[in-house]
């Protein structure tokens, strides 16, 4: 008898922790290795999130939480989202998770029957895939090209809609693409869903602030859909709280209980010291963020203008996010310093070998043709690693 799953053994690893292990395995032997792969902010957490997590282990937060977070977390949530985002929900239909990460899986989880279907848009961040298939779902891809800025139309979406479709997935600003959708596209795609009222849309807005060229606008704040869409977003990179590990999902009222059921019996409560943290973070008002937006900003002005004099690089300015996701498919069929790139994956292990600079392959994203770059690093290692991998590359 087989000791494993069927489900673990479909199941594949994330490429993003596969390839940042393997430069910090690299690194721990001591090889000089960038690594560009992680889509984590280098900045510190602000003072006073720190210092009202101090404050918690002191006042003896140390018992578990109700199971979707603290009351008083809660209503903060509820307030950001009216704040930033004109959209009302009550304490009720928020329940916060261990890492946003969790509060996707937990609604996948709520509203998948085996063979389901779940439509993305590709590129994907690549735990979406990986997450529908694990609840067993089957995901319905939406191929996009890098002419429309990765990004699908309402007549493609309408067209992927079929009586198995349960939910909708995407992320804007996307991960890893950058691109976002504006106030109009997702209007038209609400207008769309509207006529699917069956179907969840799973807006993942982790990146909103990260958003240098327009106004995020949320696709739930169009009440034709707001029914039928559930929001997610979290602390880890507006606030660098990326291992404190709290995200949220903000649901209809049909929907909420199922997630906290879910949770109740998988992890409870997430981390109580960082709930209390994530309390003073969400009372910053988005402008104390400001600098360090701004300094991603500057990186994507840096790092693209790099990776447009690399040869043979194809990109396209991303809007928001801090990735980087240049089509490198000139390179495939060739044979570099003897080793054959057949796709982005085998092109991102060359660039680590060749260039010590590690990236994260597009074929886990849904995107074979790209690699992905994160920026949020200093401006003195994305120029580094730009000059090694244009080094490494002119010779072809
Ligand atoms: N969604 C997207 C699009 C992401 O890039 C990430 C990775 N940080 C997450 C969700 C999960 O974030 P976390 O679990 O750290 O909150
Ligand atoms: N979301 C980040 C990334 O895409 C962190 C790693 C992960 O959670 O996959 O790099």
């Amino acid at each position: 008898m087989k000791k494993l799953s069927e489900r673990v053994e479909r199941l594949g690893y994330s490429q993003t922790f596969v390839m940042s292990n393997k430069a910090r395995a690299m690194k721990a032997e001591g090889v000089d290795v960038i690594s560009l792969t992680l889509g984590e902010p280098d900045f510190d957490v602000p003072n006073k999130i720190k210092e009202a997590a101090k404050r918690a282990i002191d006042e003896n937060y140390s018992h578990y939480s109700p199971v979707p977070g603290f009351l008083e977390l809660r209503q903060a949530i509820s307030k950001k989202l009216k704040r930033d985002n004109e959209l009302n929900y009550e304490p009720s239909q928020i329940c916060v998770s261990t890492g946003a990460k969790q509060s996707i899986s937990n609604v996948l989880a709520a509203v998948l029957d085996d063979g389901d279907e779940v439509v993305l848009p590709a590129p994907y961040w690549v735990s979406y895939i990986e997450m529908i298939k694990m609840m067993g779902g089957t995901p319905v891809v939406l191929g996009t090209t890098i002419e429309t800025d990765f990004k699908v139309t309402p007549e493609q979406v309408k067209n992927a809609i079929t009586e198995k479709t349960k939910a909708f997935l995407f992320s804007s600003p996307c991960n890893p693409s950058g691109s976002f959708y504006t106030h109009e596209e997702l209007q038209k795609i609400a207008e769309v869903f509207s006529q699917y009222p069956d179907v969840l849309i799973i807006s993942d807005e982790i990146y909103e602030f990260l958003n240098y060229e327009g106004e995020h606008t949320s696709i739930a704040q169009f009440p034709q859909v707001y029914e039928q869409t559930v929001v997610i977003n979290g602390m880890s990179k507006a606030y660098a709280m990326m291992g404190w590990r709290i995200g949220y999902s903000a649901a209809p009222q049909w929907l909420a209980p199922a997630i906290e059921k879910i949770q109740g019996q998988v992890t409870s409560g997430t981390n109580t010291v960082a709930q209390r943290a994530a309390i003073t973070a969400l009372e910053m008002l988005p402008s104390e963020l400001q600098p360090m937006i701004d300094s991603f900003e500057q990186r994507r002005e840096l790092a693209y203008n790099l990776v447009s004099e690399i040869p043979h690089f194809q990109c396209n300015k991303p809007k928001g996010a801090f990735y980087l996701f240049p089509d490198v498919s000139y390179y495939f069929g060739k044979t570099l310093d003897g080793k054959i790139i057949r796709n982005s994956d085998d092109f991102a292990i060359f660039l680590l070998e060749e260039a010590k600079v590690a990236t994260v392959g597009g074929v886990s994203f849904g995107a074979p043709n790209c690699i992905r770059f994160s920026y949020a690093t200093s401006e003195a290692q994305i120029k580094e690693a730009m000059r090694r991998i244009k080094t490494v590359l002119e010779k072809y």
